[in-house]
């Protein structure tokens, strides 16, 4: 079962949060390979967008916000885009598109950053904006500070994490074709709520980077290979990790509370879309076929709306007259 485990080190400037991701990442997995459309993905491409997944889901808990975010990659090479988007109660979808041959191995540099074009963005899209309200966005690119493309999309992350928040993270993260799970550790923020350290309070340990907890905090998470990540149960990667360290461990978000596969989409929102499209452009498309069909890109579900449906879609609806009930008749 999916699931996700919080946790703090006492009494130091350090929190963490191990994601484990099993039937709903089959889940994702499943209904792409359903597709006949596209078939699965290739293996690279799974890799990546697995961890992606998991990366998107540890910080969705960690920043705890109120409406969706969304992680996404794209620029030129074979993967076009790859998006995960995560609601506040963990709920998630992801999906990538390919146009070309992604050769088995491909890195993410040959994948999507072919001439550094390549961008991943964090887009935090608030449940209910006020008028005019944009949803806010963090972009980088997938190179480093001297232009040297980055190959893993944990560093990608982990150098996004410092511009943005200003936050030293580890970030461990891996897939395969049955789990998707990422660890990740952090230096708390000095200001910070829940920030239990009072050493943490002193001018010299705020700089980032020099913080002796987190370092050997960071090392020590990253001895954890993509194996053990993947393989291990979430208490025993803790224990081999952490053993020696003074972890307090928050209740896991498992069963009804843990991460899980949930798509948003709906007929509503199809026929929006279509109502986006303008009623000449869903016409000249019901003239050369019979239906106008979307298929969801994040779960498959098709949506086939005939010609009587697409003419409900541009006419206004009926307003009807309001019935009062009896209790306000005068
Ligand atoms: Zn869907």
């Amino acid at each position: 079962m999916s699931e996700m485990h919080q946790f703090l080190f006492d009494g130091l400037p350090v929190r963490g949060q191990l994601v484990r991701l099993t039937e709903s990442w089959q889940e994702i997995l499943h209904r792409r390979a359903e597709n006949a459309e596209t078939g699965a993905y290739p293996l690279s491409v799974q890799v990546l967008l697995g961890e992606m997944t998991a990366a998107a889901t540890l910080m969705q808990a960690l920043l705890k916000f109120d409406g969706d975010l969304v992680l996404q990659i794209f620029g030129n090479g074979p993967l076009k885009l790859a998006v995960v988007e995560v609601k506040s109660d963990l709920s998630l979808r992801s999906t990538a598109k390919t146009i070309g041959a992604v050769e088995p191995g491909a890195t993410l540099t040959q994948m999507v950053n072919v001439n550094n074009q390549g961008k991943c963005a964090i887009t935090l899209d608030p449940k209910s904006r006020f008028p005019g309200q944009q949803p806010y966005q963090g972009v980088v690119p997938l190179f480093d500070d001297l232009g040297q493309p980055i190959d893993r999309i944990s560093e990608v992350l982990e150098h996004y994490m410092l511009q943005s928040e200003q936050l030293d993270t580890k970030l461990i993260l891996a897939a395969n074709d049955k789990v998707a799970a990422g660890l990740l550790v952090q230096r708390m923020p000095v200001q910070g709520e829940g920030n239990l350290s009072a050493k943490s309070t002193q001018a010299d340990e705020d700089q980032i980077g020099v913080n002796e907890d987190f370092k050997r905090i960071a090392m020590l998470a990253s001895t954890l290979s993509p194996e053990e990540l993947l393989s291990l149960e979430p208490d025993a990667i803790l224990h081999r990790l952490f053993w020696d360290e003074p972890l307090m461990r928050y209740e896991p978000l498992k069963g009804s509370n843990a991460p899980r596969f949930v798509c948003s989409c709906s007929k509503e929102r199809v026929s929006q879309m279509i109502l986006g499209l303008g009623q000449e452009e869903a016409e000249s498309i019901l003239s050369e076929m019979p239906n106008i069909e979307v298929g969801c890109e994040f779960c498959g579900r098709q949506y086939v709306f005939d010609a009587i449906d697409a003419a409900q879609i541009f006419t206004p609806p009926v307003v009807k007259p309001q019935v009062l009930p009896p209790e306000h008749l005068h």
